[in-house]
């Protein structure tokens, strides 16, 4: 088995469209990554991800969804 198939999702929306915050986003380049903090890109705010190891704890996440998740 090979690793590498990591999902980071938003803990907010469950999106996977995250990504580091650029400068004017309030990211300090090169230093988000190592914080773990990214950009969400659907919530348009700076969110800690939520590691997976696979897809299907990623889609119980999402069903469970915001039960679990309360900011
Ligand atoms: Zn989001």
């Amino acid at each position: 088995m090979s690793s590498g198939k990591e999902f980071k999702a938003c803990p907010r929306c469950g999106s996977l469209r995250i990504r580091a915050p650029s400068l004017r986003e309030g990211g300090i380049p090169g230093t988000s990554e190592i914080a773990g903090i990214y950009y969400c890109e659907k919530c348009r705010k700076k969110i800690v991800p939520v590691v997976f190891d696979d897809e299907k704890q990623y889609k119980k996440f999402l069903k469970e969804g915001d039960k679990a998740l309360n900011f």
